[in-house]
């Protein structure tokens, strides 16, 4: 498989290349020259295939040819080890817990996977690696979690001082090893323009490989489409309804919720329907960020700024990824109208919403998972023929609004029980370049 820039001013690159690069010269997207179809030999035994299988056989035409089977079919069985149940909530409403893995968020998924591609890549390059990330929270723990003790890859992480929860702030500080954790005296936007300083260091890459993690990366965006599939099997199995595509059972397809900040977690759940795994619709449910709800309503993309809000891993004014899902449409604006809603859940509803799934079904939701639900029970309403289930991003202990909403976590998972036994292990810089520049030539 070869990947193309949605800019089309840059050169097609394999899997590989997409990997170590992340973003094409031209600013675009990667995205892959075609989407590849499910066979029916994939459907004939999809509910008796191990997660690893499934991970295996949907990645493998997106990375075809960079790497051994037996490679990728390692990194598929490292990268989905742990679970991803799909729990009842209400008669017609379910939940995808994602947060059962290292840093209990869906963003486990992908870092473990790019993760695991780079330490193959780097070995052949014989260069050392140095990944730098930016993080408001949830996606430094997982980076820094996937990356940990992976050979010739040293991983340098940035967060704002005190602007990160406490579990979060235990989860990027208390690894070791190859993995810094840098406390900016600053807000997460100096996180990232020293990311991107850091990045553009022409001096530094002479010497080092330097690279990003970024969310749009394509080994990581990619693996995001495992857990739709796991959904899936889980569904055919509880209420005896999935039709595997081309047989003749009975339907009722699940209509899919995806909290969306950057869109890319939704946009993998496209992907993969488009290669043949069966869904009514998508849902994007967004914060007060509501950029994307506007636009399918009137068309319009607007230019406005992030706002702050309680499921603030989705705070995002401009998705990258949108690109992406039009690509996947064609810019078929009205193909994609059928396929995918979207609607804006403000922060007094997500609350709300909060304490009545706690009251009424015992079910803690984190606020990101509130807004799926909301939006989800919304839609149930005006179509009640019909179910589905949203996914639950992120474990309620990572965010402390949660606390204060509900006066409960839920249950605290075992990791983070253990996360309090070990010492803070940071390094406080002021938001100067210097001051990384002088971190990161220690790490060469
Ligand atoms: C990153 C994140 C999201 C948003 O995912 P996108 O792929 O950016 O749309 C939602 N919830 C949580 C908990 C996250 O960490």
């Amino acid at each position: 498989m070869r990947y193309f820039s949605t800019n089309r001013k840059s050169a097609h690159v394999s899997f590989r290349e997409a990997t170590l690069q992340g973003q094409p010269d031209d600013k675009g997207l990667y995205f892959p020259e075609r989407i590849p179809k499910l066979s029916t030999n994939f459907w004939r035994d999809f509910p008796a295939k191990s997660k690893t299988q499934i991970a295996f056989e949907v990645i493998k035409p997106f990375v075809g040819g960079v790497m051994t089977d037996e490679t990728l079919f390692r990194i598929c069985d490292e990268t989905v080890n742990f679970d991803f149940p799909l729990v009842k909530i209400t008669g017609n409403i379910q939940t995808l817990e994602l947060f059962h893995g290292a840093t209990l968020a869906f963003k486990d998924v992908g870092a473990r996977f790019m993760s695991r591609c780079l330490r193959e890549f780097s070995n052949e390059k014989q260069e050392k690696t140095i990944v730098i990330v930016a993080t408001s929270g949830d996606t430094g723990g997982a980076v820094a979690n996937g990356f940990y003790d992976v050979d010739g890859v040293e991983v340098v992480i940035l967060y704002p001082q005190g602007k990160v929860s406490k579990v979060q702030e235990l989860q990027l500080t208390t690894l070791g090893k190859n993995i810094s954790a840098i406390e900016v005296a600053g807000n997460f936007d100096d996180c990232q323009a020293l990311a991107k300083t850091a990045l553009a260091d022409e001096d530094l890459k002479k010497r080092v490989f330097l690279t990003s993690a970024n969310s749009i990366n394509v080994a990581r965006w990619l693996p995001q489409q495992f857990y739709y599939f796991y959904a899936l099997q889980q569904w055919s199995i509880s209420d005896s309804k999935f039709r595997i595509p081309d047989s003749n059972s009975e339907i009722q397809n699940p209509v899919i919720c995806v909290p969306s900040g950057n869109f890319g977690n939704i946009c993998a759940g496209i992907l993969a329907h488009i290669t043949g795994l069966p869904c009514e619709k998508f849902i994007a449910a967004t914060n007060a960020n509501d950029v994307i709800p506007n636009f399918l309503q009137t068309g319009k993309m607007e230019d406005k700024k992030s706002v702050a809000t309680l499921s603030n891993a989705m705070d995002v004014a401009n998705p990258s990824n949108f690109v992406r899902i039009l690509e996947i449409f064609d810019n078929d604006f009205l193909n994609l109208k059928e396929k995918m809603e979207s609607v804006s859940v403000s922060d007094e509803i997500t609350a709300k919403t909060m304490r009545e799934v706690h009251a009424k079904y015992g079910y803690v939701l984190d606020p990101h998972g509130a807004v799926g639900f909301y939006a989800l029970e919304k839609y149930l309403e005006k179509h009640p023929e019909k179910s589905g289930f949203f996914l639950e991003t992120a474990h309620p202990i990572k965010f402390d609004s949660v606390e204060q909403i509900l006066g409960t976590y839920g249950e605290t998972p075992e990791s983070v029980r253990e996360l309090f036994d070990k010492p803070k292990q940071s390094i406080e810089i002021r938001a100067n370049y210097e001051d990384l520049r002088e971190i990161l030539l220690q790490r060469i």
